[in-house]
């Protein structure tokens, strides 16, 4: 069982309408841990009604929050901020009994998120506006930027913290409260998040957490004329569905979708930095971020002396429950997601690729009741594979030879997603040529690690709509305000 410092943050009670409570029916649900399929805890199947008292509680909540200072505001997230790294210990242990990921990787995570915070902190002095000289005599006309009132978000289980870190975050500091709806996977991080708020003094229905029931949950916000702003991180199905149920609300939407994230290696390249960069995008979190390198395309001239590094590299992964001291490659979430890369493997063997490494699931000794794939390298991969064409969500590294730069960039756009890329050259003339060339909302050049709180994330075409992070992450919570004063 999870035994934690400071107990309370294991929440078994969903926070809304000024209180932890249960669901009107008390039904629940349980919180397994993917390494072993322990039963962690058990939390509320909350449904339509209990959303709908969230909802008019946030309405409540906004016109007291509206009106607070930006300094107010940011001293009280900058709290909740300096009590989650007081909390680090719990906070990771949680996630990664959760969620997976090994302890060092959901520490990181617990600094990664808790940076959202404290950068909108910062950023809510910053909302500024803007005066615009006036046609005609006698007027001024004043643009102001406000919050749009009430908002909710749906997040993910990959990142049980951050995903939601940098949604709240920017929600709170420009004024707006807050709903979210966490992963069925991963509700204790969310839970424990809503705590620790309450722990720094933000005022009870800025940020409610209610688990339960997706659809009905997602339905009943969409559909809420009161909320004013979605933000979704999740599948693109998901993100879809959402986007045509918020249509009758007319609803500010954020989305952060699916990727297929093309990883370059040109010929020039430093293939030392090219191998750590290809671990780092591939295989944290076992493959499962939206920005993961999904297909590795490699220059012919370099392709077998990068395969002989890679493979070493991937070798020296330790499997295991994610708690255990040198564990460096966690479980995956579920056991769809243990078939989905089996598929992925299967259909490129079949085209003709070469099985290099792993490949299978694994299920010796401690691994037997937890959802773990060997981290797994195939070479020559035909470009028509199914895993170039899908995005993985999981350790497997698919290698396919190119031979001109026109030639892989033509291969990396050909895709309706776009949120991130990497490539790796040392040519200052092709740098800039093909980071402009690719189409996607990020671009790692010669990096395999591009998320931070200072920049905007997100995606072009089927990957999403909207920032987070950076200043521009504000922006998705605030409406834009012209008023023509006339004297
Ligand atoms: P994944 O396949 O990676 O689990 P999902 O898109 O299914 O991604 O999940 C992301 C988030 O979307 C989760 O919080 C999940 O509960 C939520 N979700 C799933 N289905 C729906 C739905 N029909 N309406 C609203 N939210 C949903």
């Amino acid at each position: 069982m999870l035994t934690l410092k400071h107990p309370e943050l294991l929440r078994q009670q969903a926070f809304f309408a000024g209180e932890w409570a249960d669901a009107d029916a008390h039904a629940r649900f349980s919180v397994h841990n993917p390494a072993n399929g322990e039963v962690l805890a058990h939390v509320p199947l909350l449904g339509e009604a209990e959303t709908l008292r969230a909802i008019e509680a946030a309405r409540l909540a906004w016109h007291a929050w509206r009106r607070q200072t930006a300094a107010t505001r940011g001293k009280l997230l900058m709290r909740w901020h300096d009590l989650m790294l007081v909390h680090l210990d719990d906070l990771a242990l949680l996630l990664t009994s959760e969620q997976g990921k090994p302890l060092a990787e959901a520490r990181g995570e617990v600094a990664y998120a808790a940076a959202y915070i404290a950068w909108f902190a910062e950023e809510a002095r910053r909302i500024y506006g803007e005066t615009i000289p006036s046609p005609v005599a006698d007027r001024q006309l004043v643009v102001t930027r406000e919050p749009i009132g009430v908002c909710a978000a749906i997040t993910p289980w990959n990142f049980p913290l951050a995903m939601i870190t940098r949604k709240v975050a920017p929600a709170l500091a420009a004024g707006n409260p807050m709903i979210v709806k966490p992963a069925e996977a991963t509700p204790l991080s969310a839970l424990a998040l809503a705590q620790l708020a309450q722990e720094a003094g933000i005022p009870g229905n800025l940020l409610q957490v209610i688990t339960g029931d997706p659809k009905v949950i997602g339905a009943t916000l969409c559909a809420s004329e009161v909320v004013r702003k979605l933000s979704f991180t999740g599948s693109t199905a998901v993100g879809k569905l959402l986007y045509g149920q918020c249509a009758g609300s007319v609803k500010k939407l954020s989305l952060e979708l699916g990727g297929n994230a093309p990883f370059i290696v040109f010929d020039d390249a430093d293939l030392d930095a090219a191998v750590q960069g290809a671990m780092a995008s591939k295989f944290r979190n076992s493959g499962q971020t939206c920005v993961c390198a999904n297909r590795i395309y490699v220059q012919d001239a370099v392709y077998d002396a990068f395969v002989e590094k890679l493979l070493p590299a991937v070798s020296a992964l330790r499997v295991g429950n994610g708690t255990h001291d040198g564990v460096t490659a966690g479980p995956l979430i579920n056991e769809a997601a243990c078939n989905k890369v089996a598929e992925h493997v299967q259909d490129a063997l079949q085209r003709g690729a070469a099985l290099r490494l792993g490949g299978e699931r694994l299920r010796g000794g401690e691994l037997a009741q937890g959802h773990f794939f060997a981290p797994t390298v195939l070479t020559e991969v035909p470009a028509d594979a199914r895993v170039t064409r899908e995005e993985t969500f999981g350790p497997l590294a698919a290698l396919v030879r190119f031979r001109t730069e026109e030639e892989v960039i033509a291969l990396a756009n050909d895709s309706p997603f776009g949120l991130a890329s990497y490539f790796y050259s040392r040519d200052i003339g092709r740098v800039h040529r093909v980071k402009e060339a690719l189409e996607s909302g990020m671009v790692g050049v010669n990096t395999g690690l591009i998320s931070t709180e200072v920049a905007p994330f997100g995606g072009m075409k089927q990957s999403g709509i909207g920032r987070e992070g950076g200043r521009q992450g504000l922006d998705e919570y605030l409406v834009t305000k012209y008023a023509a004063v006339a004297w």
